[in-house]
């Protein structure tokens, strides 16, 4: 059964209703949308005994008090709650609470008369017993500058053709980027995958799917990558400016974070390029340094979240530790250039921090933090970070090559490393809030982005 408008059955509800109207006031007018029909018509025969399972959707303005009131309506008709939902969008209520009901016609009723009442529109549905079949459930994450009714019908359309089904959806972020989360139930997620994959290729918008689990509840440990993820410099390339190198440096960083040489052995010829810089332009170059956008938000969120935080890089203590130090990162480890008599050799000392370093160094921080991988999060852009990024049980490729994006979990192109949070499926009002509760909290200049809705 289910109610349907029926304009020639107003007076009949409005007889049943004054029927329970002991204040023996009537409202001039019957204002409210009712949804009725077969249900109605049955106000004219016997109380139904037997429990029915009925969806009450309520809509409308909102305003304090309304699921309040609508509980005390149930409460008298002794119904049981099953499951409740609501959302309210620009001032409009949707409530949706599945009830049982013995004697459903006086449930309905009276839930009516409250609608009547409270200038709300309410429908009803008697829906069959049977809790709906929880399928696999994944978590399907939108980012972009923008997010169109087309690009959403995308992925729409790729989640219907791999078996899943749009359970919720809502909003995570206004800005830097719009976000979306969509819980997903059902389907394979590999089929979905790849059709999300397809669906946004040259679409302006960012796509993951997630198992929604636990662990997705539960990410303890962030490891990020340093040049051009926590920062948008390569600071090598920096520092050979300095040395009037910078081209010839720049050219081997391009090929070995494209994954085309052997990391080390490029590292080195580049590092030896360097020989007979002086010390200074180390505090040159750090001035250079740019945070990437969203990179203190990401940082500072993280942490009050109790989060563990990680850098790792193939650049250079002297300035990812001093990052370290500003952002309150908890461990760090980067190559060691060496400096004799002021001045640096070419060389390196210690162990070179190359693809499978990373991935190692991500492991010990889990390890000392007693954290699972499947609980660590990896960030990176380079052919250097896909080993960390295997081995984290979330890895992101940010602003990254392409053969790093093939092979990441999943990847985020657009230039904000606070977009990862709404990934974490965190989101920004609580951001925001926390930052405002925050006496020694300093607000960094937002970022302008084309396209973004107004905040
Ligand atoms: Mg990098």
């Amino acid at each position: 059964m289910r109610g349907t408008y029926s304009g020639a059955l107003e007076e009949e509800i409005l007889e049943s209703i004054e029927l329970d109207v002991t204040t023996g006031v009537v409202p001039v007018e019957f204002s409210v949308l009712v949804s009725i029909g077969s249900v109605l018509e049955s106000l004219t025969l016997p109380i139904v005994t037997e429990i029915s399972t009925v969806l009450v959707s309520v809509h409308g303005p909102d305003r304090p008090g309304i699921t309040a009131g609508l509980m005390d309506v149930l409460n008298e008709s002794a119904a049981a709650i099953y499951d409740v939902e609501q959302i309210v969008v620009r001032g409009r209520l949707t409530l949706n609470v599945l009830v049982g009901v013995s004697g459903e016609r006086v449930t309905i009723r009276d839930v009516l008369f409250f609608g009547w009442t409270q200038n709300l529109h309410v429908d009803f549905e008697v829906v069959e017993e049977a809790p709906t079949q929880t399928d696999s459930l994944s978590v399907v994450t939108l980012i972009g500058a923008t997010v169109g009714p087309d690009d959403f019908g995308a992925i729409a359309n790729a989640i219907a053709a791999g078996g899943g089904n749009i359970e919720r959806i809502f909003r995570l972020s206004r800005y830097p980027v719009v976000s979306y989360e969509l819980a997903v139930s059902g389907g394979q997620m590999d089929a979905i995958r790849a059709g999300l994959v397809d669906a946004v290729t040259n679409r302006p918008v960012d796509v993951a799917i997630q198992p929604d689990g636990f662990e997705r509840r539960a990410r303890r440990v962030v490891v990020m990558d340093v040049d051009s993820t926590l920062i948008e410099n390569e600071v090598i390339n920096l520092l050979a400016d300095e040395a009037g190198v910078g081209d010839e440096v720049a050219r081997i960083t391009e090929a070995a974070m494209r994954g085309d040489i052997d990391f080390e052995q490029s590292l080195r010829r580049r590092v030896s390029l360097l020989a007979g810089l002086d010390e200074s332009a180390i505090t040159l170059v750090a001035d250079r340094i740019t945070l990437t956008k969203g990179a203190r938000t990401f940082v500072r969120t993280l942490k009050r979240l109790g989060l563990v935080t990680a850098i790792v890089s193939a650049g250079f203590t002297r300035f990812a530790d001093a990052l370290a130090a500003d952002l309150g990162i908890d461990y760090s480890l980067s190559n060691t250039l060496e400096i004799e008599n002021g001045r640096l050799t070419g060389g390196l000392t210690g162990e070179i921090v190359d693809g499978p370093a990373k991935a190692r160094f991500l492991t010990s921080v889990a390890e000392a933090e007693d954290v699972p991988l499947s609980q660590v999060v990896a960030v990176g852009d380079g052919a250097n970070d896909l080993d960390m990024l295997a081995a984290a049980g979330l890895g992101i490729a940010f602003n990254s090559k392409p053969i790093v994006e093939e092979k990441a979990d999943t990847a985020i192109s657009v230039p904000f490393l606070d977009a990862i949070l709404f990934l974490m499926g965190i989101r920004r009002e609580h951001v925001d809030a926390a930052d405002e509760a925050d006496p020694t909290f300093q607000q960094d200049p937002l970022s302008d982005v084309p396209g973004t809705p107004p905040v």
